[in-house]
This record gives structure tokens, C-alpha cells and sequence, in this order.
């Protein structure tokens, strides 16, 4: 072994497809802390972005308000600057992302740089009738990002989390009915999309989303263990 030299193992890249309430986020947290892997939200990032008046924040904010998709540029550019963070050398896996095939493309030439490519992307598969029903009812810690659900995950104390017992809960402004049904118009015609673009690179894998939580979670596991052994 070199002395001093850095131990280049490739870091694991996980992509969670699916429309907007198959569980993306929750699903994602829960890989976290199972597999030791980071979380990279593109949602959470523009949210964040939005909130502190940045130029991408600025011009995002109108266009996630109205349900459609940022554009690729600023999303591009905001996922790069993330995957530079050190925490990211852990591998990571991304949520919302990409949605595109350009982001699709961007995602594979950034990988490249970095001697990484992806490691599995995997489609969460769900009925669109139930994701307007799912996506109305759920609302977040703003201290911890514990998620919850009015009918599927309701906290133990109404409006208090159960996990650091805030009071903080919050709900998102897209996450309205008429929002939703623009959400996954994009979904179905950009990023739908991306199934077979990683069928044809061979990384797809397929998941029943319409699943409990806990036996998406088993079954997710599994496989996430299976692709980074
Ligand atoms: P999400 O939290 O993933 O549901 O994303 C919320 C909103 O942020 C979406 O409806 C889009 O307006 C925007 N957004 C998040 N990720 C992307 C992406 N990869 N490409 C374009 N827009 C995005």
C-alpha cells in the first residue's frame, strides 16, 4: 500500500426514482442510516436555496410553486457543488435526482470525473391515484425532518414529533392537490423517462412502492446490500 495515499474505493451512487409521494425522502433517510450513506435531496437544496434568497433560490421558487420542473442548468449546478462536500465521499444517494435525461446525462460525466458511476437506480413503483392521497396528508419536523402522515404515519401526540418531541411540524407549499396533479405531469412526461435510460445501462432495479413503509424498507435494504457488496 503507498504511503500516505488515499484509499480510492468508489463510492456508492444510489439513485431512488418515482413520482413525487412514492417515498422518496423517507426511504432515503432510512438507507442513511442503514448503509452509512448521505442523503442528497435536490428539493431539499433548492428549498434550501429558496429560503436563502440565493439567485438559484430566485429563480426557482415560482417554478416549484407552480409544480414544473427547475431548469436543468441551476439543478446541475446545485448537485455539483453538493457532491464536492466531503461528507459525499461516503457515497451517496440521490433523491430527486435526475429528473431529466440532460440531468441523467450531467450525472454520468460528473461520476466519470470522479472514476464513480451509478450504482443502482431504482424505480419506485406506485399508482398515481394514490399519490395525491399521500402526498395531501404529510408534513414534516422543521427540527429533526422526521416525516409524517395524517392517515399512514400520524405522530404518537398530535403535533408533536416523536422523535425530538419539537413542535415545529411543517407542510410544504407544493404539497396542495392541484400542485400535486402538475408534479406528476412532469414526472410522467420528463422523468418517466430515466426507467429506460437505466434499463439500457443495465442499473435499473424495480421496487413495489404501494408497499407499508417498514416492508419497502426491508426490501430496498436487501437489494441496496446486494449491489455494494
Ligand atoms: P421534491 O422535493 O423532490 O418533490 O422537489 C420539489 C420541487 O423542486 C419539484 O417539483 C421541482 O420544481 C424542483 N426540483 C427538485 N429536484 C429537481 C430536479 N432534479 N430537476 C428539476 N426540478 C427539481
Amino acid at each position: 500500500m503507498m504511503d500516505g495515499a488515499t484509499t480510492t474505493t468508489a463510492a456508492t451512487v444510489l439513485i431512488l426514482l418515482g413520482p413525487p409521494g412514492a417515498g422518496k425522502g423517507t426511504q432515503a433517510r432510512m438507507l442513511e442510516e442503514t448503509f452509512g450513506l448521505v442523503q442528497l435531496s435536490t428539493g431539499d437544496l433548492l428549498r434550501e436555496a429558496v429560503a436563502a434568497r440565493t439567485d438559484a433560490g430566485k429563480a426557482a421558487k415560482a417554478v416549484m410553486e407552480s409544480g414544473k420542473l427547475v431548469s436543468d442548468d441551476i439543478v446541475i449546478a446545485i448537485l455539483r457543488d453538493r457532491l464536492e462536500d466531503p461528507d459525499c465521499a461516503k457515497g451517496v444517494i440521490l433523491d430527486g435526482f435526475p429528473r431529466t435525461t440532460v440531468q441523467a446525462d450531467a450525472l454520468a460525466a460528473l461520476l466519470k470525473e470522479r472514476g464513480q458511476s451509478v450504482n443502482a437506480a431504482i424505480s419506485m413503483d406506485v399508482d398515481d391515484a394514490a399519490m395525491v392521497e399521500r402526498i395531501s396528508g404529510r408534513f414534516t419536523c422543521g427540527h429533526c425532518g422526521e416525516g409524517y402522515h395524517d392517515t399512514f404515519k400520524p405522530s404518537a401526540t398530535s403535533g408533536i414529533c416523536d422523535k425530538c418531541g419539537s413542535s415545529d411540524m411543517k407542510r410544504r407549499a407544493d404539497d396542495n392537490a392541484e400542485t400535486v396533479v402538475q408534479r406528476l405531469e412532469a414526472y410522467h412526461a420528463q422523468t418517466a423517462p430515466l426507467i429506460t435510460y437505466y434499463e439500457r445501462t443495465g442499473a435499473l432495479s424495480r421496487i413495489d412502492a404501494m408497499k407499508a413503509i417498514e416492508e419497502i424498507a426491508s426490501n430496498l435494504s436487501q437489494l441496496v446490500a446486494k449491489v455494494t457488496a
